[in-house]
């Protein structure tokens, strides 16, 4: 399949890894919204939030113990951080493979953009 984060995580494309476990990789966005701006992705080729079968519903909860790693890894567990997960055309989502968007580093504002 024709999916750039898919070939990320054959190692077919590269990036700049900062967490991986059996199910799940992050890595630094190449064009960072703010000083801490990592992708937190499924390994398996899953295309939204929209379309996560029951077989694979857990991957959200693996997804957010990751988060909860990086976030003391990263150093902003205690000023706070953004998670983001933009779906679909109206919510912005430009790559068809399910991502977190974990966001620090600054004063976050609202509404965004
Ligand atoms: P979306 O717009 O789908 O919510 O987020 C896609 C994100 O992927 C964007 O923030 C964009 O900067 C990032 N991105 C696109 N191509 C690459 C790439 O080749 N490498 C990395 N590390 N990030 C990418
Ligand atoms: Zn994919």
């Amino acid at each position: 399949m024709d999916c750039l984060f898919c070939k990320i995580v054959k190692g077919s494309l590269p990036c700049d890894f900062i967490y991986e476990d059996d199910r799940v990789l992050a890595f630094n966005d190449i064009t960072p919204q703010a000083p801490v701006h990592v992708l937190i992705i499924p390994k398996q080729h899953i295309n939204s939030l929209i379309t996560i079968s029951d077989d694979d519903i857990d991957i959200l909860v693996h997804i957010h113990r990751a988060v909860q790693v990086l976030v003391k890894q990263l150093k902003v567990d205690q000023l706070g951080f953004r998670l983001v997960v933009n779906t679909g055309t109206d919510g912005g989502q430009t790559v068809p493979h399910l991502h977190f968007h974990l966001l620090a580093g600054r004063n976050m504002q609202w509404p965004p953009g």
